[in-house]
């Protein structure tokens, strides 16, 4: 089938909920893709980090090959040892808790919003107190969850039971608390949001504030997480715990799979019957998910992704000095955004015509996000297309 007729054939059958660009990719590695007539790009936004380990990662693949042989579905009413040996490394490189299981980002943030409200039924507590800004994925919870009217344009009524404070702002949050308030959900950086960074002192005083009412503190790490900051979880620049952590995108190495880790008694407030997920971790996504863990510890690609972070940071900020155009660079390791003086649109599209991917948040913020494995020619590289893209205004 030709471009042309796919795209018909899109129009015809498949919902309209995306906005496409005009790539067909047939075949990925590493940094790399390449489209169905063999044009070859370098992809610096890998599906929202969901292929954070970079394209086809042999590990990943030889991972699920193997498993593919054995069993593909195991049943939740059984038991599946890669199941538990993933538990125990989310938990190993987290906190001391318990995991469920299941396979995208808005199903771990249902998981974590139901704990929340089973774990605050007793009392009679169950809102959830989120950020301006934020993105927590497109069920109807996790769209009542998130602060962005864009979003939630035409699906009213939503959910109750959340309410949204300015991000950053500790004041304006303790007004949004209540007799009704069971947790406080925030992501560390905001990634739909156009990469807003967490303050360090905010996000300490916001620990406090759930220590001394009693709130539960849950951390949105679906894009954060695993590795793509420099650490294995975002939270572990800040020195503070939550309660509740959500992972997926970069989870399973492309393969789909969610997580939500909660600390042992309120991970214990979920009893038999009281949720579930039929897929939820699958032999084959526990295997994939697996060999990512494996594959970060053998590559070094903590190290790799915080140096090389530093590095593209440090390319990006030269742009800003030479460009009047960029505005501001911010993020932490391989999830950099850089801010617009106008719209990005443009400015992304000019880049995938001259073989580069990265994405544009928000109206007016580039972002860009890189494999952990990322080398420094490629980063090179691909700042050369972006300067020439910019330098054209
Ligand atoms: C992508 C994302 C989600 C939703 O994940 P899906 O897998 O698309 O459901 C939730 N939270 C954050 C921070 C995300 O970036």
């Amino acid at each position: 089938m030709d471009k042309k007729r796919l795209i018909q054939e899109y129009e015809k059958y498949v919902m309209p909920t995306y906005a496409r660009g005009p790539l067909v990719i047939v075949k990925g590695q590493g940094s790399k893709v390449w489209d169905m007539d063999g044009r070859e790009y370098l992809d610096f936004f890998p599906g929202w980090a969901v292929s954070g380990m970079g394209h086809t990662h042999p590990s990943v693949a030889g991972a699920l090959r193997r498993q593919a042989k054995k069993v593909l579905h195991v049943p939740n009413n059984y038991y599946n040892e890669l199941q538990a040996r993933l538990a125990r490394k989310i938990s190993q490189y987290s906190f001391d808790g318990k995991v469920f299981f299941c396979n995208s980002g808005a199903e771990s943030i249902e998981a974590a919003i139901k704990l929340a409200r089973m774990y605050g039924s007793a009392l009679g507590k169950f809102e959830i107190i989120t950020m301006e800004n934020s993105f927590h994925g497109r069920t109807l919870a996790a769209l009542a969850a998130t602060g962005q009217a864009k979003y939630k344009q035409g699906f009213a009524p939503l959910p109750e039971g959340f309410v949204q404070a300015p991000f950053n702002d500790l004041e304006a949050l303790k007004t949004k608390v209540s007799a009704k308030t069971v947790a406080v959900m925030l992501e560390l950086i905001q990634g739909e949001g156009g990469i807003n960074v967490a303050r360090p002192q905010y996000i300490k005083e916001v620990r406090s504030l759930c220590d001394k009412l009693g709130l539960l503190l849950i951390f949105d790490e679906v894009q954060t997480g695993i590795g793509r900051t420099g650490r294995m979880f975002c939270y572990q620049h800040y020195n503070v715990e939550p309660d509740v952590m959500c992972l997926a995108k970069s989870l399973g190495g492309g393969f789909p799979i969610g997580a939500v880790i909660a600390k042992r008694n309120i991970a214990d407030t979920l009893q038999a019957g009281a949720h579930a997920s039929t897929f939820g971790g699958s032999p084959l996504a526990c295997a994939c998910s697996l060999a990512v863990f494996q594959a970060i510890e053998k590559e070094r690609l903590l190290a790799n992704a915080q140096k090389m972070g530093e590095y593209l940071y440090k390319k990006l900020a030269h742009l800003k000095g030479k460009y009047h155009i960029v505005k501001e660079i911010r993020g932490k390791g391989l999830m950099l955004g850089m801010e617009l003086g106008r719209e990005g649109k443009s400015i992304y599209e000019q880049c995938l015509e001259k073989g580069l991917l990265i994405n544009c948040a928000h109206e007016n913020v580039l972002r860009i996000m890189p494999r952990l494995g990322v080398s420094k020619s490629e980063i090179n590289k691909a700042v050369r297309i972006l300067e020439n893209v910019l330098k054209m205004g």
